[in-house]
């Protein structure tokens, strides 16, 4: 027997309740049943995103909410800037350029986060620029993102801030209204405890108004008509009506936490992991860790097949599944994830599977040291 342990960045573990959610009979969408539950929904995702407007839920996973976003803001021509910290600010520059936008890319070396300077000057030399994509909270690097100064920074400059916190929705502190986030997203494999195949979208006023006024071409994506729609809890197409199900269990579970408590947990279990790290001898990777997942290099001692090996046997021999780097950082780092269904238990059987693979590769390992640490972190916070 293997018992196989997801400790990803999306998909993420599911709680029993939920799971057991989606074995109940499926309804018809088009009901006063749908709409009594989605209404739950909507009001659980309103506090999630602490916000007062609606939120919509679009049956696609994130990417389709990001497609939505820049289709349902913007017209061909216009131009906006992205701060590209890796594969997914990558991502907004792909999109952006598809709908025919022109892109003033903010290039950054992988593992850094944006300087607010960099994006001061940026915006100054592009004053025509109608908003700011980025992420939150870069998942292919384990880079956090100054969220804040960045919507003040769109705010003062009177540019849209369009923010990918697809892994940070439910983990790090995003109150939408009070910072004036001018877009927000996340996605249901991430933080929300579910499986892959809805994403959540909320918009400003001023958001809404470039949508009013956006000539880009879309159908399946249109915002207007799904919003016209989800305001009377319907939904313009059929929706992913057991995802929803599962949604009111595991937004419900989320809200009996609490916000603070929630935010807490997560920063508690970065805190433990980045211990393990330590006591590892792994460095990290991202100068401004995430406290959504930790990101370390392979040491240097290992070549990038043998960085490769580590994940490989961490799943293989021993049921744990995390991941490696993308692209050009293949094999260079590992990511070590820590939200969604996750506590310091999880967090322990990451760090004490690495600890084996490690062992099993060669590399000079104290069994238990990292493990320990992280108790250790754990008990001190
Ligand atoms: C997972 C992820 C996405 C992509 O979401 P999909 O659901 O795979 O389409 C986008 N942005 C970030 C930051 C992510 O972590």
């Amino acid at each position: 027997m293997k018992k196989i342990r997801l400790l990803t960045p999306g998909p993420t573990a599911i709680p029993e309740s939920v799971l057991a959610k989606f074995a109940e009979p499926i309804i018809h969408h088009r009901t006063s049943l749908f709409e009594a539950e989605f209404r739950i929904l909507q009001d659980h995702l309103k506090w999630l995103f602490q916000t007062k407007q609606l939120v919509l839920t679009l049956t696609c996973t994130g990417t389709g909410a990001m497609e939505a976003s820049v289709a349902g803001l913007f017209s061909p021509g216009d131009s906006v800037i992205v701060v590209n910290g890796g594969k997914f600010g990558e991502r907004w520059t792909k999109i952006s350029k598809t709908y025919g936008l022109s892109v003033e890319e903010i290039l950054l070396e992988r593992g850094k986060s944006v300087g607010l300077q960099e994006l001061e000057n940026r915006i100054l030399a592009n004053p025509n620029v109608k908003a700011v994509l980025f992420q939150a909270s870069e998942t292919s690097t384990g880079a956090l993102m100054p969220v804040k100064g960045i919507v003040d920074l769109c705010k003062r400059h009177g540019m849209l801030s369009v923010c990918d916190g697809i892994t940070a929705v439910g983990i790090l502190n995003l109150p939408m209204d009070e910072w004036g986030i001018d877009v927000l997203i996340t996605g249901s494999q991430k933080a929300l405890m579910l499986p892959p195949g809805l994403s959540f979208l909320a918009m400003s006023d001023r958001a809404w108004k470039a949508v009013e006024a956006s000539r880009s071409p879309k159908y399946y994506f249109d915002l207007l008509r799904e919003r016209k729609m989800q305001e009377k809890q319907q939904t313009a197409w059929t929706p992913g009506i057991s995802l929803i199900h599962g949604g009111v269990e595991s937004l419900g579970m989320l809200r009996k936490e609490g916000l603070s408590s929630l935010f807490e947990r997560h920063e508690k279990l970065a805190r433990c992991t980045r211990a393990a790290a330590e006591a590892l001898g792994l460095e990290l990777f991202s100068s401004s860790p995430s406290p959504v997942l930790t990101t370390v290099k392979v040491p240097s001692a290992f070549s990038v097949d043998q960085g490769k090996q580590i994940q490989k046997i961490m799943q293989e021999k021993y049921g744990v599944i995390i991941t490696g780097g993308q692209d050009e950082l293949q094999g260079k780092i590992l990511r070590l994830s820590h939200f969604g269904y996750c506590d310091v238990f999880d967090v322990m059987t990451g760090i004490g599977a690495l600890e084996l693979a490690l062992a099993d590769l060669g590399y000079p390992v104290t069994l238990g040291s990292g493990t320990g640490a992280v108790l250790k972190a754990y008990r001190e916070t």
